[in-house]
């Protein structure tokens, strides 16, 4: 376990830990205020993101944008926003399982420096990694898991309200119930 968000990042920069590595134009570490006490986790980089190094930018980026400035949310305020894989898939394709499984300590890593109090997965791929494996979104969205303490829940993946925008007003009560549990559990200012 490395203790610097810093250093890790520094070493997932140069990781060729599963062949992701070699299409990759920029490892999508993740982004975000670390002091910060929700955590929000995606499946991996996009187009945009790979480009650009960051994650959730593109029109799925602005959309996650809106729903977390309704919820008093912003990724330079109050939030921290990282992926399962941190580089991007061939054609956007899902992650394989092995690059799941070769990436995820990043991601642990990270969490277990950030210590987020609320940790949401956006979309399938996140929640079958982190809730259970055979979540599934569409019935258990806003649902809450508490584990060790942090209370774990999963909303639609943004790229999936874009193409199926019936499901943003589901999406947007889940916002609200997130923001709910964060004025329960925080005791930062951050979100007053
Ligand atoms: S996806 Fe993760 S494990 Fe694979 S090369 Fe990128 S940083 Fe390393």
């Amino acid at each position: 376990m490395i203790d610097s968000l810093t250093e890790l990042e520094s070493i997932c920069k140069s990781c060729q830990k599963c062949p992701l590595s070699q299409t990759r134009t920029n490892v999508v570490f993740g982004t975000g205020n670390t002091k910060s006490e929700i955590m929000f986790i995606g499946e991996g980089p996009g187009e945009n993101e790979d480009l650009q190094g960051l994650p959730f930018v593109g029109k799925a980026g602005q959309l996650l944008d809106k729903y977390l400035a309704a919820a008093g949310l912003s990724r330079e305020k109050n939030v921290y926003i990282a992926n399962i894989v941190k580089c991007r898939p061939p054609q956007n394709r899902d992650p394989k399982p092995e690059e799941a499984a070769a990436c995820i300590g990043y991601l642990r890593n990270q969490t277990a420096i950030i210590r987020p109090k609320v940790i949401v997965c956006l979309g399938r791929i996140a929640a079958c990694q982190i809730i259970d494996k055979d979540f599934k979104v569409t019935r258990q969205h806003g649902m809450w898991f508490e584990r060790n303490g942090t209370f774990i829940t999963a909303t639609f993946h943004p790229a999936a309200l874009l193409r199926n925008p019936q499901n943003k007003p589901e999406a947007f009560d889940d916002f609200m119930i997130i923001r709910e549990k964060l004025l329960e559990v925080s005791t930062s200012e951050l979100y007053k």
